[in-house]
């Protein structure tokens, strides 16, 4: 049997058995439209509702502050324009990291074109914002800062607490943009102190086209979608309800809560104990495997580095610089060998551009061509790595011997 061994989970996740069998009641006995007000209709209202309830407990937050999306790009957009749209009287000024996802960077454009100012804060060379370069960013007139909570080429982890605390401190609004981060470590709005957060389903097992915005209580953001009352009259249009319960059967699995049973889909309460132990193992283990590639990589040949790869990063990414390697041709060696890795984010995939997120920390156009993208689920092994580092050495050696 040909090999397959899937190391792009930045990009998406395999769906779990188990979310699949909870949304199939939705796709084909339970298809009724949650706003109709019969009887079978009312019990997938009920279901959605559950979903939305256990999700909220999950991130901290009420359920009434969250709106369920089609997906993270769909979260970011309505956090970064609806916030600025809904409260330019503070002031058109916006700040973004320099090396968001295009979801916030593309929607910070938009603004720019539609009179914002915008403003990127830099990035460190290990792929931080500092405090200081965000508050040195801050004016009187800044209304919005966003800035991710994890970086999905990289990996590190931005002080969002005391981000957004200096940016509450100076009357402006605060939105992360979590999709890397949820299901795979702790996400708390309330310690986080964010007025707005994005998660998407897609990242932990879930399925694509699904997502939902937390948006703080008493927090203005302007809708972007118009239409009927659905979501509060924040998001209109009928609900992806197989979506939304795919989404919380996986957050279920990734939080240790027992499986849906989909002919009796009770939700479970969300217990944080359980999940914060759930979490810990599943970011022991990955962060396990991601040592062990490194630790027989850097064994094994010369001119190897890792960008922004320091304890406290995401446990499952790892971005990898090889001197005289480019990411094209170890990426399409791999890919024979059937092993999926990827040079940076998908969205960019099929660009034979340096990566932003690499230039933004520094890293020569050269350095960021020579550059791959592996991220681990909990689905990978032991084995699969022993056997991918060795693809890897083998490819190194092939490509810049020739
Ligand atoms: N934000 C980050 C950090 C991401 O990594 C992604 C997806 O790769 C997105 C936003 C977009 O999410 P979605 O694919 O659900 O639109």
């Amino acid at each position: 049997m040909k090999r397959f061994i899937y190391l792009d989970n930045a990009a998406t996740t395999p769906m779990y058995p188990q979310v699949a069998d909870a949304m199939e009641p939705y796709l084909r006995a339970s298809w009724y439209n949650p706003s109709s007000f019969y009887q079978p209709a009312q019990e997938v209202r009920r279901v959605v509702e559950a979903c939305r309830s256990y999700l909220a407990a999950s991130l901290g937050a009420r359920s009434s502050e969250i709106r369920f999306t089609s997906g993270g790009t769909e979260s970011d957009n309505a956090a970064l324009k609806g916030l600025a749209l809904a409260n330019a009287s503070k002031g058109k000024h916006v700040l973004i990291s320099a090396f968001e996802h295009h979801a916030v960077s593309e929607s910070a454009k938009w603004l720019l074109r539609n009179g914002f100012d915008v403003e990127l804060v830099p990035v460190t060379k290990d792929g931080y914002v500092s405090l200081e370069a965000f508050k040195a960013a801050l004016r009187p007139d800044t209304v919005l800062a966003s800035i991710m909570l994890a970086n999905n080429e990289v990996g590190t982890l931005q002080p969002i607490k005391e981000l957004a605390q200096a940016a509450h401190a100076n009357g402006t609004l605060f939105h992360t943009d979590a999709v890397q981060a949820f299901g795979h470590i702790p996400v708390d709005v309330i310690h986080l102190e964010v007025d707005a957060l994005s998660v998407s389903a897609h990242k932990l097992h879930g399925p694509k086209g699904v997502g939902l915005l937390y948006v703080k209580r008493g927090v203005k953001c302007e809708p972007l979608i118009h239409g009927g009352a659905q979501e509060r009259g924040y998001r209109a249009g009928t609900e992806n309800v197989a979506g939304i319960v795919g989404f919380a059967a996986a957050a279920h699995v990734a939080f240790g809560s027992h499986c849906l049973d989909p002919q009796n889909p009770n939700f479970a309460t969300f217990d944080s104990a359980q999940a914060e132990a759930a979490i810990l193992e599943h970011s022991r283990n990955i962060s396990a495997l991601r040592s062990m590639l490194v630790h027989i990589l850097i064994s094994n040949t010369e001119g190897i580095s890792f960008n922004g790869y320091i304890d406290g990063s995401l446990p499952g990414i790892l971005s990898i610089t090889i001197e005289g390697v480019s990411s094209e041709a170890l990426l399409m060696k791999l890919d024979q060998e059937g092993v999926c890795a990827s040079a940076g984010s998908a969205c960019a995939s099929g660009s034979l551009d340096p990566s932003p997120v690499l230039l933004a920390m520094g890293r020569t156009s050269n350095e960021a061509l020579n550059t791959i993208r592996i991220s681990l689920s909990g689905q990978n092994t032991e084995e699969e790595l022993f056997e991918v580092s060795e693809i890897i050495l083998d490819a190194i050696t092939a490509i810049r011997s020739a």
